[in-house]
């Protein structure tokens, strides 16, 4: 299959792995929307982080408590997790990914 986060996964296609296990790759976004902006995906291929939470529950909850601990870890006290499903809602790669997005306001309305 020919799978942009697939390649990353297996290391084809070099990303900023923030962190990694068995499970899950986390990697800098190549277009950051905030000063942190990290993907958290699963390691095996599925569509949607959806599909993921049907097939295997535990794994979806796993993609939330790494993206937790990432933010931990990088003294985030303040984030936003953001997971884009269908193109109409602005998925744009089609292996499951999580959005963690940290350092600056998403307060609506701003100020
Ligand atoms: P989405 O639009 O929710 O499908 O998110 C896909 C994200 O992948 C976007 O924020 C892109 O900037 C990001 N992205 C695309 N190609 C790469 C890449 N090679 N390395 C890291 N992030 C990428
Ligand atoms: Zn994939």
């Amino acid at each position: 299959m020919d799978c942009l986060f697939c390649k990353i996964v297996d290391g084809t296609i070099p990303a900023k792995i923030v962190k990694k296990s068995e499970l899950f790759t986390a990697f800098n976004d190549i277009t950051p929307q905030a000063p942190t902006h990290i993907l958290i995906i699963p390691n095996k291929h599925f569509t949607n982080m959806a599909e993921v939470a049907n097939s295997d529950p535990a794994l979806a909850g796993e993609i939330f408590r790494a993206a937790g601990e990432i933010a931990s870890e990088n003294g985030l006290e303040s984030y936003r997790m953001n997971v884009n499903t269908g193109a109409a809602a602005g998925q744009s790669v089609f292996h499951a990914h999580l959005h963690l997005l940290a350092g600056r306001s998403f307060a609506w309305p701003p100020g």
